[in-house]
């Protein structure tokens, strides 16, 4: 089995391995917690031996199959927001992008596209960039492979209907990553995306906490992954100026995983 389907990918929701790795790190644990994903790590040794695993174990042409993050010395992120759009809260994260000059890479679900296209039209406006999260947020690993066929299917086709434009990017609901997601992948030509370090919110930390926990454990090239859905995604846009000025502060760029993907190996 490739190193990047193995059944310990992290998850959505509030206590992602990655949240507990996090904490961890915010712990001053002094090391970082062993998760089976090397380039889940932010130690630059490991995130290096992880690329290099991940490179013999599965790669789709030219890219890497499964995108956790990206190899690069530039100080650029992408942040990334899930299960979107929304209009409670869709609106109110373009308007913070906006004025920190960030950009972002939505991750949308094919029935909120359809249902919301203005608010696609908008993150267009915008200059974000949208990819295909399926279209009722089905996992692959409850699914059968032609069910997800027409969830992706489905969500590439409202998306390229609003935007004129395929979606590159798939990310599996739930942070799944079945092996029918890679095959599918393939199949459809997508590049399957994950992230390194989540925005969430964390047990008994103020959402301040929560934001600066993230600023604190940037590293080049990494995928940030957040939400704009409600009604439990509701504290985000509070929160996201403080992760925003914190990211920048520390001199980095916020970036579409698109632009990220560009500075592989600079
Ligand atoms: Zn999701």
């Amino acid at each position: 089995m490739p190193e990047s389907v193995k059944p310990n990918s992290p998850r959505e929701g509030p206590f992602t391995p990655v949240s507990w790795l996090v904490i961890g790190v915010a712990a001053a644990v002094g090391c970082s917690a062993g998760i089976g994903l090397a380039t889940l790590n932010y130690r630059g040794t490991e995130t290096a031996r992880g690329a290099r695993r991940s490179e013999a174990g599965a790669r789709l042409g030219s890219q890497p199959r499964v995108l956790w993050s990206v190899d690069t010395r530039q100080k650029a992120v992408a942040l990334t927001f899930d299960d979107g759009p929304d209009p409670r809260i869709t609106r109110k994260i373009l308007a913070i992008l906006h004025r920190h000059g960030a950009r972002a890479t939505f991750f949308v679900e094919g029935r909120n596209a359809a249902r919301y296209p203005e608010l696609i039209r908008a993150e267009i406006a915008g200059g974000h960039e949208i990819a295909n999260h399926t279209f009722n947020h089905r996992d692959f690993q409850f699914n059968s492979i032609e069910m997800m066929r027409r969830e992706v299917a489905h969500t590439g086709g409202v998306i390229e209907k609003i935007t004129g434009a395929r979606p590159r990017y798939l990310r599996p609901p739930r942070g799944h990553l079945h092996l029918d997601a890679l095959k599918l992948a393939d199949r459809l030509g997508y590049q399957v995306v994950m992230w390194s370090i989540g925005f969430e919110r964390v047990k008994g930390f103020t959402l301040a906490q929560d934001a600066d926990i993230v600023a604190r454990n940037l590293r080049p090239g990494l995928i940030v992954l957040a939400h704009d859905s409600s009604p439990t995604r509701a504290w985000v846009p509070k929160a996201l100026p403080r992760l925003i000025r914190k990211i920048q502060a520390r001199g980095y760029r916020i970036v579409t995983v698109g632009e990220l993907a560009e500075m592989q190996g600079t």
